[in-house]
């Protein structure tokens, strides 16, 4: 049974041997037994391969040279949705069996990785669409290489009983295929079909009765597209969560949405049937047509074509992108089968409510919104939503980590070896939470911003879960340094009753190590600079933050440089309200007087003064809810505000941020000279020996440049110019005292929702790799405070090993 030719017999190459492999990562519930199994067969092996708590253990009995190629090719052709991270290859001497077999699993599951959900695959997605296949118009098909995973996980280890497919025993025909190791589906937990799966059903949310052949000649979820096409708002139950849908080219049924929904400005997200679709409105390079299509499915920021059709403005209000995603399960590709329009596809919920995930509160919490529900009996266990990213020149960078990305585990960098297991609860907006052991991170799923109550609730819920399916205990706690964080809050609470330490650390801190971690940063690595922009963070001060020049490593960091702190009058109400910020800069910058001297007669000097000026001059004087916020965040806000972008009010934290960015003029940007880039001076902060960014005179140019009625694009491009190299400049001067010092940092990390903006981002990385600097940037954790957990995570263990080494010592 053995390969064998005749020519060979006497080489070494041909000599039988006996070899165990070990294999890490995520290898459990993804078809890496039959892929082996295969493999094995094909090159003439006899042994076996197991699942044990370390991931998939392999023995193998047959010639050095086959031996050879076994291990190039599990490599080459793990299945897709493998993550091979170690191969340990050993000497075996314990006798094997003849032929080749997968046993069972034996021993706990503790090291196992989770896969994330994963859309449908390209075989499922044929067999959905064959009318001869068994699986014809089957919403829920799947099979190894895609489906369900996370959102129907009530436990480990990854088996059926432990999911939410416990209440659907498995037919004749499909335990069949469960059980073949040449099928596509041997061991897919979720396997399904109409015989013995979950079903779906169309029904109205009045409560009245509907029969889909109203609506169809094919079946309920056939009727559901119709239902959109004809205007109407349909509730999806899709895989994380309750979603809503209606006709993206209707803007009666968008401005309706939005208007039940009770979403100002907040851009929709679409979902079409296929690339073609998508490419009439937005220009799709191959690397985005590819992330589109990737088992991972995320919503992509895509720009709008110039010569492309419009869809109506509510869908996407002020931006110059289109978040657009394929069909991620069956439900979808089946609805969207016969539609040629993009449909608006949101998360099922009202304001900033969490995702409806449970039956029994659709008609209660999605009644006044959608006129119909699609339904169906596989209970959702896990909230996720969709994922957003962008996909910039070098490279894809997740902005929402969410489904198909979470919860698949980050190695943590050398020297984290022996941390102990730690809880980190992230932060407030954006929130995620992270779960530290055994020399790996688990970032949650995207949970919502936690000023919401339910939301919070629903946060806790789900780190409960987390803590179960990972049979997780964790020895500390660690949470973001503000008081008055709800998450910090009950984290403290928490870790006293559980009597384990609370670990509190800087907001910005977190960032920057949230970077260091996912570049893979020792934690020996030498100290480096980094850069965190954002809107608000906590400081050690026990002021407000937000454009932050940190030197550290995961240890510790000292406020190297900082943006100017300046009153944000009103408090949260600056943040909502654009004009405050504008009014309060002009103010620190130069005063009313001045101000209105100089460019009195700038349309904008008179909406300022349709504004209680009075009151709000008052209330920075005195200092009555007006804290000071060196924020990065901010200066975006006041700069838009002055070029008319969302004077008034923004809908969201970042949205005259994002409206900067969106009217910039590229030709500007990249043709106009270097000395049009707007001017700021980094002078130190009175009484200290802290540099900031002082952008009096970018004030005064941008001013002008109004006075002169320069376009906001070319102002936009100006502004973002002139920022990027103040901040670079900051780096060169920061690292030079440093030299001076005896010690200077060559690594910078940047980090802050600010770096999500990409022209931001690629010229100050632009401007650092000029200067020699090596640039470390977030591509698979968000740059916002999604990846605060993370980070978090990374600066309490470095802290927890150092009292360990002290304690040996
Ligand atoms: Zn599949
Ligand atoms: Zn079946």
């Amino acid at each position: 049974m053995m390969v064998s030719t005749a020519d060979s017999m006497a080489n070494d190459a041909a000599a039988i041997t006996r070899i165990a492999l070990q294999v890490t990562g995520r290898v459990q519930g993804v078809g890496f037994r039959p892929a082996v199994w295969r493999l094995a067969r094909e090159l003439g092996f006899s042994g076996d391969v197991r699942n044990d708590a370390q991931g998939v253990r392999i023995r193998l009995c047959g010639t050095v040279s086959a031996v050879a190629a076994f291990k190039t090719r599990l490599i080459a052709e793990q299945p897709p949705l493998a993550r091979i991270e170690t191969i340990e290859v050993t000497p075996c001497d314990e006798p094997l069996p003849d032929g080749f077999r997968i046993i069972d699993s034996i021993g706990g599951a503790a090291r196992t990785q989770i896969a994330p959900d994963t859309a449908i695959c390209s075989g499922c997605t044929a067999e959905t669409l064959d009318p001869f296949a068994r699986r014809y118009r089957y919403p829920f098909t799947n099979c190894t290489n895609c489906g369900p995973r996370l959102t129907i996980l009530r436990q480990i280890p990854y088996d059926r009983a432990q999911t939410a497919m416990a209440e659907f025993p498995m037919c004749s025909d499909c335990a069949a295929e469960y059980a073949n190791p040449a099928d596509r589906r041997f061991h897919a937990e979720p396997i399904a079909c109409y015989v013995c799966g979950p079903l779906a059903r169309l029904i109205r949310l009045d409560g009245r009765a509907t029969s889909y052949d109203q609506h169809s000649m094919l079946d309920d979820v056939d009727a559901a597209g119709s239902l959109v096409q004809k205007g109407m708002i349909v509730a999806i139950k899709g895989l994380g969560g309750y979603q809503l849908a209606c006709d993206a080219t209707n803007a009666d049924s968008v401005a309706r949405l939005r208007s039940v929904k009770q979403r100002e400005t907040k851009p929709f997200a679409l979902m079409a049937r296929d690339l073609a679709v998508i490419q009439r409105f937005c220009s799709v390079s191959d690397e985005e047509a590819a992330v589109l299509s990737s088992p991972e499915a995320p919503i992509v920021l895509l720009k709008l074509r110039i010569d492309g059709e419009r869809l109506p403005a509510s869908v996407a209000p002020g931006t110059d992108r289109l978040g657009f995603m394929l069909p991620t399960t069956p439900i979808h590709l089946l609805m969207l089968q016969r539609m040629t329009r993009p449909v608006v596809m949101t998360s099922g919920n009202r304001a900033d409510e969490p995702q409806v995930i449970d039956d029994s509160e659709l008609a209660e919490r999605l009644g006044g919104i959608a006129e119909y529900a699609l339904i169906h009996n596989r209970p959702i266990e896990n909230r996720v939503d969709d994922s957003v990213v962008r996909v910039d020149p070098d490279g894809m960078r997740i902005l929402r980590r969410a489904r198909g990305f979470a919860p698949a585990a980050l190695r943590l960098p050398q020297g984290f070896a022996a941390a102990p297991p730690l809880t980190a609860l992230g932060g407030e907006l954006k929130a995620t939470f992270c779960l530290l052991r055994d020399g790996e991170a688990i970032l949650s799923q995207h949970q919502g911003d936690m000023e919401n109550v339910a939301t919070f609730d629903d946060y806790q819920r789900n780190l409960a879960l987390f803590n179960a399916i990972y049979n997780h205990v964790p020895t500390a706690f660690v949470a973001d340094g503000h008081p008055e964080y709800l998450i910090s809050k009950w984290g403290r609470e928490t870790a006293k009753a559980a009597a384990l330490p609370l670990i509190e650390v800087q907001h910005h801190h977190a960032h920057m190590a949230a970077c260091l971690v996912e570049n893979g940063y020792a934690l020996d690595g030498a100290e480096v600079l980094g850069i965190t922009l954002d809107g608000l963070g906590w400081g050690v001060d026990g002021t407000f933050w937000g454009g932050e020049f940190l030197i550290g490593d995961y240890r510790g960091f000292v406020r190297a440089g900082s943006f100017k702190p300046v009153a944000m009058p009103g408090g949260v109400s600056a943040i909502r309200e654009p004009w405050r910020n504008l009014h309060a800069h002009l103010m620190a910058e130069m005063g009313w007087a001045a101000f209105a001297m100089n460019f009195g007669e700038l349309a904008l000097a008179e909406q300022l003064r349709a504004k209680p000026l009075s009151q709000i001059n008052d209330m920075i004087r005195r200092g009555l809810n007006s804290p000071t916020a060196s924020s990065c965040g901010r200066l975006f806000d006041a700069v838009a505000a002055a070029v008319g972008l969302c004077f008034d009010r923004q809908g969201h934290e970042a949205e005259a941020a994002m409206a900067l960015e969106a009217v910039i003029d590229h030709r500007a940007l990249i043709d106009e000279g270097a000395e049009l880039a707007y001017p700021f001076s980094i002078p130190m902060l009175p009484g200290s020996r802290l540099p900031y960014i002082e952008p009096l005179a970018m004030w005064n140019a941008i001013l002008g440049d109004l006075i002169l009625k320069t376009p906001r694009g070319v102002i936009s491009a100006r502004f973002h110019r002139g920022l990027a190299r103040a901040i670079v400049r900051m780096a060169v001067q920061l690292a030079r005292r440093d030299s001076a010092e005896g010690a200077a940092f060559t690594t910078v990390a940047l980090s802050g929702g600010c770096f999500q903006n990409a022209i931001l981002h690629s010229l100050v990385r632009d401007g650092l790799g000029i200067e020699g600097f090596t640039v470390l940037s977030h591509t698979r954790v968000p740059a916002n405070d999604g990846g605060l957990a993370l980070g978090q995570a990374a600066i309490a263990a470095a802290s927890l090993i150092a009292d360990q080494t002290k304690a040996k010592g």
